[in-house]
């Protein structure tokens, strides 16, 4: 069965009431380019399509306006209006020579009165508007806040381009050095590479936001070899801060889904707050344990701690606290990842105790 439109329903129910009746039909004629009615008049009655096509358009500001749509023969609008006798919301004009039914609010209030059907007409093709309406709306809004995280990402990327540039400066130096050794020099390259590496993944990582998607695919990873890279890549930067990092039970020697270049991320973020939070150094502390379903990994900084009134806030997007260049997305990021590999992260605060953070991985088979 095929839905008709409930537009177009309502006008062809329109006219053949009227002509039931035995009314005369309004008909008005509008050349290209003049005004039906201007927005802020008074609505005195709905219009029908008959020949040409109309614009609806409403002021967004003191000089723009804003299309709101086009009407074709079989539509009708100027119904709120008319029916909550109020302002017109917008401006209706002829975008071709046009000719239109007009039917005054009375006519309208009365013909609804002896035909039921035509208030179930007007009801749907309201109802379908009002979905229409609210589709264009959750888009503009999703955009609009696709468009204000992308803003704030970028903050935050430019924010974290600083550290492996850094490592790269102090590389080049190491290498450019007049007695450094081989050995040396080879491990500057390294590092640079890894460096180069890592600031390619980030630049990869805004791009897929501003794409609007992030992409997660996983495939078997060895865990152990995963996190042995992880303090490798990040010894250099931390040792530079005087932080050491410590691995107080041994990592479980599994293979298991893993996309390694995001979770890569999670131990980023998390080991650079924890030096955030010591700027005189300290030690960070990772434990593992396997449950049989999962691995929970631990890791705890020997840091101040949270204040306990920011603990239900940590993973709120754009939630910063005590930073100057805090972007407030580390641990947003941080959770985003943990859950697409189906896992849960939580913080754990303790007194006396540094910052605990705890996240679940599930080994599939
Ligand atoms: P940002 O670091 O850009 O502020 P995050 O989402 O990474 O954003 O962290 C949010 C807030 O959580 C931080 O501003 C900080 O106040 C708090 N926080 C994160 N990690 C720690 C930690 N290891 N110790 C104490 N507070 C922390």
């Amino acid at each position: 069965m095929t839905n008709p439109d409930p537009r177009a329903t309502f006008v062809s129910l329109l006219q053949a009431e009227i002509e039931q009746q035995q009314l005369t039909p309004v008909i008005r004629e509008y050349k290209t380019g003049e005004i039906i009615f201007a927005e802020g008049s008074l609505g005195d009655g709905i219009y029908a399509v008959l020949e040409g096509r109309v614009h609806i358009s409403a002021y967004v500001s003191q000089t723009s306006s804003h299309s709101l749509g086009e009407f074709a023969p079989g539509e009708f609008f100027g119904e709120m209006s008319t029916i909550n006798v109020a302002p017109r919301s917008a401006t209706a004009a002829a975008l071709q020579d046009s000719r239109l039914l007009f039917v005054s609010r009375d006519q309208v209030m009365e013909l609804m009165e002896r035909c039921p059907k035509l208030v179930f007409a007007l009801l749907h093709a309201f109802s379908n508007r009002i979905r229409e309406t609210n589709a264009h709306f959750v888009h503009q809004m999703l955009e609009a806040e696709r468009l204000s995280m992308i803003g704030r990402f970028v903050r935050s990327i430019v924010h974290d381009l600083k550290n492996p540039l850094s490592v790269i400066l102090l590389a080049g130096d190491a290498a450019a050095s007049s007695n450094a050794s081989p050995m040396l020099r080879e491990q500057a390259k390294k590092r640079m590479h890894q460096q180069v590496d890592r600031l390619s993944r980030m630049l990869n990582e805004l791009l897929r936001v501003s794409e609007g998607s992030t992409q997660h695919s996983v495939e078997p990873v060895n865990f152990a070899a995963f996190i042995a890279e992880i303090i490798e890549e990040t010894r250099e930067e931390l040792e530079s801060k005087k932080v050491r990092v410590e691995l107080q039970s041994a990592v479980p020697d599994l293979v298991f889904p893993l996309n390694a270049r995001r979770l890569n991320r999670v131990f980023y973020n998390l080991f650079g707050n924890a030096a955030d939070i010591m700027p005189d150094g300290g030690v960070i502390t990772i434990r593992f344990q396997n449950t049989g379903g999962e691995i929970i990994t631990e890791i705890e900084d020997s840091g101040p701690g949270f204040p306990p009134d920011i603990v239900q806030k940590l993973f709120t997007p754009f939630f910063t606290h005590g930073k100057a260049t805090g972007t407030g997305l580390g641990l947003s990021i941080c959770k985003n990842i943990i859950e697409d590999h189906g896992g849960r992260i939580w913080p754990v605060a303790e007194a006396g105790r540094g910052a605990i953070f705890r996240f679940t991985l599930p080994i599939e088979s």
